[in-house]
């Protein structure tokens, strides 16, 4: 920067700013590539896990009217959203805490159950935000890798459990990878973990499991006092562009959580948006199938071809390619598809419109088979 830009934004002063020593340490998020394609190919963006379909009339009828009074504040306390969706999920509107997207609500449990120093456990890789949320709540981020399948290894997350782990997370199905932890083998971890440590099962793809061994959120939340179950409007339901998620929790960590929340953060678009589509849920629901009938379309062909992925029970599929992810990555977008690279480990493609998952097809099958 020149002397004058420098002096006309202020920099030379605010360099001397103290701020905290953690974001130095800190990833910036990187968000999903923007859809760009070559010319005369059509682009899809496929990086970052969203629903291909628009927001139904009904829901955008609601948002529209909504619209008219964004001169108020939004229902601080979400009154209406939250009886609605405590019906929908047959859980007492108690247990329920509403925040801007589940990454907010995730932000607010380790900021109500994290002292500076506590540790924040959970497998990697996961999702994105996890590492970035334990940190900036001054908490310390313990990673334990997934077994050669791309799971969970219980055992090992069990192991890394010290006296200073104050909030376990289990995510299922696993984002990037796409399995889902089972129900008996989180039972079992469970019995074991101490009941004070907070385990946060993120269900953020829920919708989409088919999995008749998955681990089922809500039933394990109604038998331990321990347990939140995390959930969001952003994938099966189409509203990531609203930010709206929410946990299921036990009366006093529902209580911690409204404590820790912004204040009027869910907007009002985003309270009416989310009751339009828990009331035009049978709508919604044909789209999943369609999304869950085009992955297994997606990973049969996958299959056909020779690929040996990790089963996946979300709305995406992941390809572990190791040093060759650049390459694959790539030939996707040179395709006209953007992808979600992680590094020298794998490639995430989400499952979109029905001619982006073809072509995936045809890509990895140019590719050739891993
Ligand atoms: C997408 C995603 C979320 C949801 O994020 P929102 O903030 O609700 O949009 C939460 N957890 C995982 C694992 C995800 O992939």
């Amino acid at each position: 920067m020149s002397d004058d830009a420098a002096a006309r934004t202020g920099t030379s002063e605010a360099s001397r700013v103290r701020l905290r020593s953690v974001l130095a340490q800190m990833p910036d998020y990187k968000p999903g590539k923007p859809a760009s394609a070559p010319a005369g190919v059509t682009a899809y963006k496929l990086s970052s896990n969203e629903n291909p379909f628009g927001p139904l009339p009904s829901v955008v009828a609601a948002i529209t009217d909504a619209a008219s009074t964004v001169n108020r504040y939004p229902d601080m306390a979400v009154t209406a959203l939250t009886q609605r969706l405590a019906r929908a999920l047959d859980v007492p509107a108690e247990c329920l805490a509403l925040g801007t997207g589940s990454v907010a609500v995730l932000s607010q449990i380790v900021s109500a159950a994290c002292d500076a120093g506590d540790e924040v456990v959970f497998a990697w890789r996961s999702f994105e935000a996890y590492p970035i949320v334990a940190q900036l709540a001054g908490a310390k981020p313990v990673m334990v890798g997934l077994d050669a399948d791309q799971r969970h290894r219980l055992d090992a997350m069990f192991a890394a459990v010290t006296d200073r782990t104050r909030v376990i997370l289990i995510c299922t199905p696993n984002n990037p990878t796409g399995p889902c932890v089972h129900a008996a083998e989180l039972d079992a971890f469970l019995d074991r973990v101490p009941s004070d440590v907070l385990v946060v099962v993120d269900e953020a793809y829920v919708e989409f499991v088919r999995d008749p061994e998955a681990v089922r959120g809500l039933e394990v939340w109604r038998e331990r006092p321990n347990v939140v179950v995390l959930r969001t409007f952003s994938k099966a339901y189409g509203l990531a562009g609203l930010r709206v998620g929410y946990a299921v929790a036990h009366p006093p960590v529902a209580a911690a959580l409204r404590k820790t929340a912004t204040p009027f953060g869910v907007n009002s678009l985003a309270q009416v948006a989310a009751i339009a589509s828990l009331d035009a849920f049978d709508e919604l629901n044909e789209r999943v199938e369609s999304l869950v009938a085009e992955r297994d379309r997606v990973s049969l062909a996958l299959a056909d071809q020779g690929w040996k992925l990790p089963q996946s029970d979300a709305n995406f599929v992941y390809f572990p390619l190791g040093a060759e992810s650049g390459d694959f990555a790539r030939a996707c977008e040179e395709a006209g598809l953007m992808v979600r690279q992680y590094g020298d480990d794998g490639v995430r493609v989400t499952i979109g419109e029905t001619e982006a998952n073809t072509r995936l097809i045809a890509v990895a099958e140019e590719f050739g088979a891993r």
